[in-house]
């Protein structure tokens, strides 16, 4: 069982089965709604997660046209998960909330054009290396994503 919460507690999740896929993000938006260079992302299945809590949303208009909504935990400030409006079957978990981070096992980074300078995007242990989706595949995200979970 896959579990996690927000800093203060009020918040806390769970998910049944396996992790699809992991991937850190690099997105102008994750950096700017994270404070950060990019966000570590578990991606599970919808079906088998559960919340108990309430969550504040952000909802912003991502490169695909459709909306990212990010669901945090005001109290505490704390960014929980995202249900991205193109990949309604899918929860993206952000990695540093899940009790149990070690479990994070990243296939790949995105948008890896705008992650700033001195920022290593191989400080991920398996992290596999090789070419990375230009920003102009943006529109292909549910596209990867699915195709990663395929494998
Ligand atoms: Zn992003």
């Amino acid at each position: 069982m896959i579990t996690g919460g927000c800093l203060c507690g009020a918040v806390r999740y769970q998910s049944g089965g396996q992790p699809l896929v992991g991937l850190r993000c690099y997105c102008r938006d994750c950096q700017r709604a994270s404070g950060s260079t990019g966000v570590p992302v578990m991606i599970v299945d919808k079906k088998q997660f559960k919340v108990t809590g309430k969550t504040g949303i952000s909802a912003v208009t991502g490169g695909s046209g459709r909306k990212a909504i990010r669901h945090f935990r005001p109290d505490c400030g704390s960014l929980l998960f995202g249900t991205p409006e193109v990949a309604p079957e899918i929860v993206t978990i952000y990695v540093g909330s899940l009790d149990d981070p070690s479990i994070f096992k990243p296939a790949f980074a995105q948008f890896t054009r705008t992650v700033p300078p001195g920022t290593s995007v191989a400080i991920c242990r398996n992290l596999k290396p090789g070419p990375h989706p230009p920003d102009s595949q943006a529109e292909r995200y549910p596209t990867r994503i699915r195709e990663m979970i395929a494998r």
